[in-house]
């Protein structure tokens, strides 16, 4: 054990350090937000979170918890601190959730490691058998850079790539903090099925399948996985492209599963829609911190700002939650992304996105907020948070 003094070494959308007091107040934030939109609390509510420890999923749990005192599982995949090593943003969230569930009193169990392995899907199905019985709801939530095939040890890699056509575009280099033109080329067939073996639907339906087979799953329950369509400008990169190919996929897999679950269970399978967000994943995407940090100004200025918190609040609350009836598009999906492609805000996304430059990127778009946001992810720049105070970076998950 030793106390350092923790300062963010960031290099373009990676940062190697994390604040644990800067990230356990960020989940302080959410977990208030959720708290003050309590509504009545079932008899038992046990929801698996599968990414539960930032971004999305980590939103999810904290919802699902101080909304309805729902019982948790949450995987994900996070480094502790070791020594003067600060450990991952991840790790430390789920500390600090851990600490808030306890002093509740209520029940919430995590498991580090590969949520892609048949390893892990036994463990968190021994856990379930174990300690809650079954589980009501299914959270998805993992953006990773690779996934290993349990059945064929074949590694598949994402890639960010454009479909059939390279693409020219404006991004932030956020090194240079300036805004550049990059052409991206078409991706392989290769780099297409490496993508869709990553972020597609497969190992959802390896985790739905296993679940059902072990009878972990309780009668009626709801399956969640997330995608994101975004507006025309970030098609090219994002629905259009690789990633978005692996998003059909995933939509694909959730309908099928969708009937299987109604089948065997009286269940359910949705895909829901989310809105642009400042995450690890989303910031890594080209064109995207961009975009974000235009609609963050846009959508703040109009008073209809959300975070992942208040997105996953409403999935609960208005949709899924218990005794919610989910309101689908035509195509059976959840959209929380309704505010974000609102007619009047992507007007003016449109109307301002060909004119940002380096000199006006401050004043025409909300980066200062995407970059703090951004820092914030790793706990750092946190209101209320003394970072010239020398803090314990080991810390543990019982
Ligand atoms: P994130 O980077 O904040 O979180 C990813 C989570 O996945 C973390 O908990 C991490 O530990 C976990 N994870 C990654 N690899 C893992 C592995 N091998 N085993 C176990 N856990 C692993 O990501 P996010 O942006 O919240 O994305 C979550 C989902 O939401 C994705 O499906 C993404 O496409 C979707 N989504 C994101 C946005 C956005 O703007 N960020 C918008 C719409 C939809």
């Amino acid at each position: 054990m030793a106390l350092t003094l923790i300062s963010p070494r960031i290099r373009g959308f990676i940062c190697t350090t994390a604040h644990p007091v800067g990230c356990a107040r960020n989940v302080e934030r959410q977990v208030e937000v959720a708290r003050a939109a309590r509504g009545a609390v079932p008899e038992r509510y046990r929801v698996l979170v599968i990414g539960a420890s930032a971004g999305y999923g980590l939103a999810a749990r904290i919802a699902a918890t101080w909304l309805y005192k729902a019982e948790t599982l949450g995987v994900f995949f996070e480094r502790p601190g070791e020594g003067t090593k600060t450990g991952t943003a991840g790790f430390y969230n789920v500390v600090a959730f851990q600490r808030l569930v306890r002093s509740e009193n209520l029940k919430s169990i995590n498991l580090n490691g590969d949520a892609f392995s048949s390893a892990m899907k036994e463990a968190v199905i021994a856990k379930i058998k174990a300690e809650m019985g079954q589980v009501d709801a299914v959270i998805y939530s993992l953006a990773a850079p690779r996934r290993t095939d349990p059945r064929t040890g074949e590694v598949y890699s994402a890639t960010l790539k454009p479909v059939g056509a390279p693409y020219t575009g404006r991004t932030i280099d956020l090194t240079n903090e300036t805004v550049t033109e990059i052409t991206l080329p078409p991706a392989t067939e290769q780099e297409i099925r490496g993508t869709i073996g990553v972020m597609g639907g497969d190992d959802l339906q390896l985790w739905t399948e296993a679940l059902l087979d072990a009878d972990a799953l309780a009668e009626g329950v709801t399956v969640v996985p997330f995608s994101y369509i975004g507006p025309e400008i970030t098609h090219p990169i994002y629905r259009s492209g690789t990633i978005g190919k692996a998003k059909e996929d995933l939509e694909r897999t959730t309908a099928a599963l969708n009937q299987l679950l109604h089948n065997r269970l009286g269940g359910r399978a949705y895909v829901s829609i989310n809105k642009a967000v400042i995450t690890q994943a989303s910031s890594a995407i080209p064109i995207v911190p961009l975009y974000i940090s235009l609609l963050y100004r846009i959508m703040k200025e109009r008073g209809v700002h959300e975070e992942p918190i208040h997105q996953m609040v409403r999935l609960f609350r208005e949709h899924i939650g218990p005794g919610q009836t989910p309101t689908l598009d035509e195509e059976n999906r959840i959209r929380l992304d309704d505010r974000e492609l609102a007619p009047d805000i992507q007007a003016e996304v449109r109307r301002l996105w060909n004119t940002i430059t380096t000199d006006n990127l401050r004043t025409l778009t909300d980066y200062d907020g995407f970059k703090r946001g951004f820092r914030q992810l790793f706990g750092f720049e946190v209101e209320g948070v003394n970072y010239e105070e020398e803090v314990e970076v080991e810390a543990t998950l019982d």
